[in-house]
């Protein structure tokens, strides 16, 4: 069957009016931001306190693009007569991001929590010497990480979370134990306060203190 002259035309036109009518999905970046949701694997921030330079990650990247130098120190014994200690002292965390490929190992494998993901994605560079971002930029990135999400409402408590509240429960009772001490040892200031209110209604020999007249409501208690 010949086509009807002229249909092509009229498919071509609804096609057209149909996405005139859609509502757009572009995004005008950097006028408007994305609404990136709180997994994005965006840049690596470094929690270093956490860090105890055990060069997991470091062996765990498949890339090789973790740069970690340290070194040893030696932390005198805690007590007399104790053993000394030694502990690494982390002296550069690098990564370089020319190379990751964002595969998130090292987050997964760190025993300690020191890595974590930032969806801040906006650290191009025009020199790729750039992208190897040293501890103090790793340090940076922590600012933008997101807090975890909540917790189900039957999930087990978190061991910080629980060792944190069970520290504050064992304050709070020996706050309460020194309030209940407290009474008894501020007991004499007490009488000695109350003395000291009833001296001046007091007849003294003193010439001074004769001054002082008892008041209108205190006559009669004498
Ligand atoms: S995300 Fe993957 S590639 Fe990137 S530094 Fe971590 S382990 Fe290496
Ligand atoms: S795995 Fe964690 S604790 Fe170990 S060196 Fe890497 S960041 Fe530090």
């Amino acid at each position: 069957m010949a086509p009807i002259p002229g249909s092509g035309l009229a498919k071509g036109l609804a096609v057209t009016l149909r996405t005139m009518t859609k509502k757009s999905v572009t995004a005008q970046y950097p006028d408007a931001q994305p609404d990136l949701p709180p997994r994005t694997r965006g840049v690596i921030g470094l929690f270093e306190e956490n860090c105890t330079v055990c060069m997991l990650c470091a062996r765990e990247c498949p890339d090789w693009c973790i740069y970690i130098d340290s070194h040893k120190e030696t932390v005198p014994a805690a007590t007399p007569g104790g053993r000394e200690r030694s502990r690494n002292v982390l002296d550069r965390f690098a990564i370089d991001f020319a190379l990751c490929m964002y595969c998130g190992i090292c987050i997964e494998v760190c025993p300690f929590d020191a890595l974590f993901w930032s969806p801040e994605f906006e650290y191009a560079e025009t020199d790729i010497r750039d992208l190897t971002h040293e501890r103090d930029k790793l340090r940076e990135w922590m600012w933008t990480v997101p807090a975890p999400p909540a917790l189900d409402p039957g999930a087990e408590e978190p061991k910080e979370l629980a060792t944190a509240r069970k520290a504050a429960e064992k304050l709070a009772a020996q706050q309460a134990q020194q309030a209940q001490q407290a009474p008894s040892a501020t007991e004499p200031h007490a009488d000695e306060q109350a003395r000291a209110a009833e001296q001046p209604t007091r007849p003294q020999g003193d010439s001074k203190q004769q001054t002082d007249q008892p008041k209108p409501g205190q006559e009669g208690q004498e």
